[in-house]
């Protein structure tokens, strides 16, 4: 893509109320707009890298039998009565609204009931399971604290896959599966170092979730962590009753701020005893089914990314998402020879498949960089009066700084090697 053609412009300020470090620069850099407290849009560049995100979760998924599916937003409130979750004091993040006849309708802030209850349609008998169903779907959640950027939005995407299985063993099989499966995402999304899983409080029908947390002062949440057993818990049930019952001690652990990414959750029979949704077994009897929900915030991802890897220049994408894969910034000069160059070497770079970014812009160098900075884009080509004259091409590390002179078969050998 060429920059001059992009609309957004990078800005010296974010704006004033605006306190998280990755919106700030997320902001700054162009790839989201704020609308609202925890109401943003994405933008080209910005979207480029929730896509992305979106994509490795979506192979992920796929790997392990899932089904995408896109429920709807907007909710029937009966729906929601049936298991007691329409009532502001059960769920207090609503956000509801009315057809003109005043029938009252929820937007979405999870899919439990409403997956549930369309099931029913699809499921009679065991032949018809199990099933993992998943999507990608904008909810809505009435965020009292919405400080954090994209990490806590009061419109968000989120992933959220629904299991539906025969029995406890069935049940349980998936949910392991599902628990190495957020392990490869956060890894391949280089957040797998920082992030744990972590025993969470269960509900009623398990002892205990797991949440993914990943270790950022920019969290919300406190776990305990044992560097040495990698276990995780959440503080909420750090007590000396989960740690009999984990058989662990106190000892080792070690209090840290962190946001949670992920969510595992086994459900039993709550929604499947609340609508119904029953099947007939082999042996011919009837049995409620097993369900498990598990979520991951691609927004949050993304803003977790940026709080983890940037400086003070701006950001520092790592390859998986980065918006474009190459920055290529021309120095023109003022017979147009540098243009004349630079343009060839976009489109042959494009054609050969590369993700570049061309800054064709009529910008001073130094702007130029330091918009390239910002932006960051893993790797740079920088190509001035100068690179040609020497017949070679300015390559820079986004990361670390450093920068060597190549050819341009170089540069096309080292990209297709880069996974990181
Ligand atoms: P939190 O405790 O941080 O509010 P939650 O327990 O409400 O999270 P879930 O309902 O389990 O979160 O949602 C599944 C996933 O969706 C979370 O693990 C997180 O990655 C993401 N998520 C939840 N709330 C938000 C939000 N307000 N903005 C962005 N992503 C979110
Ligand atoms: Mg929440």
């Amino acid at each position: 893509m060429r920059q001059s053609f992009l609309f957004t412009k990078t800005r010296k300020e974010a704006p004033k109320d605006e306190v998280s470090q990755n919106a700030k620069l997320l902001i700054r850099a162009g790839f989201i707009h704020k609308e609202l407290a925890g109401v943003y849009s994405y933008l080209p560049l910005g979207l480029r890298v929730l896509e992305k995100v979106v994509g490795v979760i979506r192979e992920e998924m796929n790997t392990i039998g899932g089904q995408e599916v896109t429920l709807t937003a907007l909710q029937d409130k009966k729906v929601w009565e049936t298991t007691g979750r329409w009532d502001d004091t059960v769920l207090d993040v609503w956000f509801k609204t009315k057809l003109k006849n005043d029938t009252e309708l929820g937007l979405g802030t999870t899919h439990e009931e409403q997956l549930t209850a369309l099931m029913k349609d699809y499921i009679a008998s065991y032949r018809d399971l199990p099933r993992y169903v998943y999507q990608f779907q904008t909810k809505f959640r009435n965020e009292t604290r919405a400080k954090s950027g994209i990490m806590r939005g009061r419109e968000f995407l989120m992933k959220d896959l629904y299991s539906f299985s025969a029995d406890q063993k069935s049940h349980d099989d998936f949910y392991e599966k599902t628990k190495q499966a957020y392990s490869r995402i956060f890894a391949r999304l280089g957040l797998g170092d920082r992030t744990y899983v972590t025993f969470a409080s269960g509900g009623s029908f398990s002892k205990y979730s797991h949440e993914f947390q990943t270790v950022t002062d920019a969290g919300e949440d406190s776990i305990f962590v044992d560097e040495n057993s990698k276990v995780a818990i959440n503080k909420e049930v750090f007590t000396d009753e989960t740690l009999k019952s984990l058989g662990l001690s106190k000892e080792g652990f070690v209090e840290k701020k962190s946001v949670e990414v992920g969510n595992i959750f086994s459900l039993g029979t709550r929604f499947s005893d609340a609508f119904g949704l029953n099947f007939i077994a082999s042996d011919g009897t009837k049995k409620p089914v097993i369900m498990g929900s598990y979520g991951i915030g691609p927004g949050r991802l993304m803003g977790t990314i940026v709080e983890l890897l940037s400086d003070e220049k701006g950001i520092i994408w790592p390859l998986v998402v980065a918006p474009f894969k190459l920055h290529l910034v021309a120095l023109f000069d003022k017979e147009d020879k540098v243009r004349v160059y630079a343009d060839a070497l976009y489109q042959r770079l494009t054609e050969q498949g590369m993700e570049v970014l061309y800054d064709d812009r009529d910008q001073r160098a130094g702007e130029k960089f330091a918009d390239a900075d910002l932006i960051g884009i893993p790797y740079r080509v920088i190509v001035s009066d100068k690179t040609i004259g020497e017949n070679v091409l300015e390559f820079k590390n986004r990361k670390t700084g450093e920068t060597t002179k190549i050819s341009e078969t170089e540069l096309q050998k080292m990209m297709a090697k880069k996974t990181e």
